[in-house]
């Protein structure tokens, strides 16, 4: 019996409004779509909430036996600043701003989002496609959507017919909104002379010679519509339909909506069974966001430089802060709630260092009532993470059992009142939800890690100082790292290794 099948997950889906039992379309396969970052911009700590979401729905499902395909999209083209398809491309803004070319922002903040995620141990995803990357496809996709009659083309741009579509299906259906209040609600506001309807949204837009990005289409040079490249990279890798769908609250509209309208448009399904949103992180009770001014960046965090931060917070302080709560709850940022994660931090993480060094010595008794206490523990973990990714629950679990660790430790609970099959479930399941579904390491290994990453780019510095024949460099390099007490020693083929004294 697999985890999944002896602890089955439900999810809140936000399709239906109810909490439902997971079933994937082809078990043990489940395709997992969550919306990237537009990468203009650097990520602040609300966006990597809703990453933090969704790399522990990735950790989880694969971690209880389901064959996951993650992918989360990069946004390197056709978002614009207003939502409604009218304003500036934001890529190319940042572009003019940072006099950099727009392929240069997107490569820089592509890597500043990798080099985030990695801080935070947040999992690459199995697939992460780019819009630029699949211009072909979207092309293919507003094709079929014209040919079904649910769009029309105004002086090379396209635009999605929400009326027309609304006549056989159910525009709003994933946001709630009602189809006669957005038409009449936004009719005098926007006037967008090109559009027949204000609510319609663009899949294709003529761009001026002077966008740098553009690309040639049946209907003249453009961009695709921001709505458009998740619908077509998502079908793509995950099929017409497929499992789980998420992103952050604020996408539900229009971007989600209109992503299901135009694959119904397309290709005559709605492309996910459970769509899956994240609440939002707050400063005060309100978003926090980049236009709002009340963002901070990773690094703010980690110096503490931001005016709202009393100090700096280490990055694993910040994730446990964020699996404090569940998901779908707002969760408003405090230094009084940050430094009470750290606490909480550190009292798992050093249970967690003590678990590794306590080793069953083979000949205990399940001592009935102990056993029990430790088995619930264990499925508690299970059940807890399998009611909708309740990681804020799981971790009450974990506190408990970290007082069963310290009691093994200090001899309050003997090794021989339990078997060694009892203890190993227990010893293992608290690793694995710590480590593989929680993703919280220790931040000692961490900097062990980074340590280990400096210490070789230094070791192949000296590489190349040498072989350019630059002793003075080389023998600087390593005399310095001696002075810190790394020692470097060379090896016979030229390798060199490291110990520290
Ligand atoms: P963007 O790059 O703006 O498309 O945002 C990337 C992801 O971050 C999206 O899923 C957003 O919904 C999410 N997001 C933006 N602001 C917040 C916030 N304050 N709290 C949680 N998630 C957010
Ligand atoms: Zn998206």
């Amino acid at each position: 019996m697999t985890l999944y099948e002896k602890y089955p997950v439900s999810i809140s889906n936000s399709l239906s409004g109810n909490k439902e039992l997971f079933t994937p379309a082809k078990a043990p396969f489940v395709g997992l779509y969550s919306c990237g970052p537009t990468v203009y911009n650097e990520v602040h700590l609300g966006n990597l909430r809703t990453f933090t979401s969704f790399d522990i729905v990735f950790r989880y499902l694969t971690h209880i036996g389901y064959k996951v395909r993650y992918v989360r999209n990069i946004t390197d083209a056709g978002h614009l600043t207003n939502d409604a398809g009218v304003g500036v491309d934001r890529i190319e803004e940042s572009a003019k701003l940072e006099q950099l070319e727009p392929m240069e922002i997107v490569q820089k903040y592509t890597t500043s989002f990798h080099d985030v995620c990695r801080m935070f141990n947040i999992l690459p995803p199995s697939i992460e496609p780019t819009a630029t990357g699949h211009i072909v496809e979207q092309i293919d996709m507003v094709k079929k959507i014209l040919e079904n009659g649910y769009a029309y083309e105004v002086n090379g741009s396209v635009y999605f017919d929400v009326r027309k579509y609304n006549e056989k299906h159910n525009y709003g259906e994933l946001s709630g909104r009602n189809i006669d209040e957005l038409l009449e609600g936004t009719r005098e506001l926007d006037r967008q002379d090109e559009k027949r309807n204000a609510i319609d949204f663009a899949i294709w837009k003529a761009v001026s010679p002077n966008h740098i990005q553009r690309w040639n289409s049946p209907w003249g040079q453009g961009i695709p519509g921001w709505h458009l490249e998740c619908s077509a990279m998502g079908t793509k890798y995950l099929g017409d339909q497929f499992d789980i769908h998420g992103g952050g609250m604020d996408l539900k509209f229009p971007h989600h909506e209109c992503e299901i309208a135009q694959n119904v448009g397309a290709l005559g399904k709605s492309p996910v069974r459970y769509w899956m949103h994240t609440n939002m992180l707050t400063v005060n009770g309100e978003k926090m966001s980049k236009s709002k001014g009340n963002s901070f960046l990773p690094r703010e965090l980690f110096a503490g430089s931001h005016p709202l931060l009393a100090k700096a917070y280490s990055p694993m302080a910040v994730r446990f802060f964020m699996l404090q709560s569940h998901y779908s709850s707002t969760l408003d940022f405090s230094n009084d709630a940050l430094s009470a994660a750290e606490k909480g931090f550190k009292k798992l993480s050093n249970a967690l260092t003590t678990l590794k060094s306590l080793n069953h010595p083979g000949n205990g008794t399940d001592d009935a009532t102990l056993a029990a206490d430790l088995k619930r523990m264990v499925s508690e973990c299970y059940q807890t993470m399998s009611d909708d990714f309740n990681t804020a629950k799981t971790l009450a679990v974990l506190f408990e059992m970290s007082s069963r660790i310290n009691d093994f430790k200090s001899g309050n609970l003997k090794f021989a009142a339990v078997s060694a099959e009892t203890f190993a479930e227990f010893k293992n399941t608290y690793i694995a939800i710590m480590e593989d579904v929680l993703g919280i390491k220790d931040e000692e290994s961490h900097n062990q890690e980074l340590m280990d990453g400096v210490i070789k780019v230094l070791i192949g510095l000296r590489k190349k100082a040498r072989a350019d024949k630059n002793f003075a460099l080389s023998d600087k390099i390593r005399d310095e790292l001696k002075g810190l007490g790394v020692q470097l020693m060379d090896g016979k083929d030229g390798e060199m290794n490291y110990t520290i004294e």
